[in-house]
């Protein structure tokens, strides 16, 4: 303590000490997304006002162009930084989740966000979340998980967010079974991996991500038997004029760009076109055998949350089943 901070009274030091701390406390640089999104009072399923022709249905902008390509990996939102792909994840959040009501928080586990700080507090606001990484040399979430052996009690989550994660998961089959066993009875799972092709295969050459995590699996839209053998309910969720081309069997596309090389669009409508199951209808009362490829954004939306083009979006949505 200074000599001239010993001759000021106790009392009166306290108080300065509270107006310094008060003081200290405004000027402190705020998250960002103190500044627009994850309004208090809103949460994931809160309608949502627009002022221009595409929007992001996670942190609320809206506006006259994303930033970047039109691809699943860009058209970049200027407020949050999210893609095509994580939008789309949320969209499917939105769709294939009911709202808890007020009384409740879902329980949410998301393996290995892409998006920065300020999203995971706005769904630590919305939710009781965790999020986790296995691979913690580019990032690291709240906990280590390996989706083969998860260290999480069985029937302990509503929500499972897994983002481009499964892909690098050397056993999907035990990878999938542990996300079973967490998931409560109704809970959901949302899937997303790249598809690329018509048929699930190993890479024919070593391949590795952006940071580093070695592929182990091209997956094609098959992959929904591998859920449904383990007893999950399936939908898988795609944008409505990729549904439609595939339902047409022509070639006719409505892509807005010449097809990405990265993509086997062919291929992907072949997989698509015979991926017909016995599906568990959305309230999981009655099966019937249909094509899963319900219920799909409409092509306007698609347009406005930058789904664009429609190949390169699709989300399994896989419910663990209630008993009985
Ligand atoms: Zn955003």
């Amino acid at each position: 303590m200074s000599p001239i901070t010993e001759r000021i009274p106790d009392g009166l030091r306290h108080r300065l000490g509270s107006i310094r701390r008060a003081v200290e406390h405004r000027m402190a640089p705020r998250p960002r997304r103190l500044a627009g999104w994850a309004e208090p009072g809103t949460d994931p399923w809160t309608a949502q006002r627009t002022d221009g022709p595409h929007r992001c249905n996670i942190c609320r902008w809206s506006g006259d162009a994303f930033g970047g390509p039109v691809h699943c990996e860009g058209a970049q939102c200027p407020r949050c930084g999210s893609i095509g792909r994580d939008r789309f994840l949320f969209w499917a959040l939105q769709h294939a989740v009911t709202p808890p009501g007020p009384a409740r928080r879902l329980r949410v586990l998301e393996t290995s966000p892409r998006l920065d700080q300020r999203y995971r507090q706005a769904m630590a606001g919305w939710f009781d979340y965790l999020c986790s990484d296995f691979d913690e040399r580019a990032h690291a979430g709240m906990i280590r998980i390996d989706l083969q052996d998860i260290d999480l009690p069985s029937d302990s989550v509503d929500v499972v967010l897994t983002p481009h994660v499964l892909e690098h998961v050397p056993d999907t089959g035990r990878a999938l079974d542990e996300l079973y066993r967490v998931l409560r009875p109704g809970g959901t799972l949302l899937l997303q991996v790249p598809v690329l092709q018509e048929l699930t295969a190993p890479p024919a050459e070593p391949e590795f991500h952006g940071d580093h995590t070695p592929v182990f699996w091209r997956f094609g839209p098959a992959l929904s038997d591998a859920l449904t053998e383990r007893g999950f309910a399936v939908t898988l969720l795609a944008p409505q004029p990729l549904l439609a081309t595939a339902a047409s069997g022509t070639s006719d596309v409505p892509w807005p760009q010449p097809v990405s090389p990265e993509f086997d669009v062919d291929g992907i409508l072949r997989g698509l076109r015979r991926n017909r199951l016995r599906a568990t209808s959305h309230d999981g009362s009655t099966a019937a055998l249909r094509p899963e490829l319900e219920p799909a954004v409409d092509a306007d939306t698609a347009h406005h949350l930058g789904f664009e083009p429609a190949y390169m979006f699709l989300t399994w949505a896989a419910r663990k089943p209630l008993p009985g």
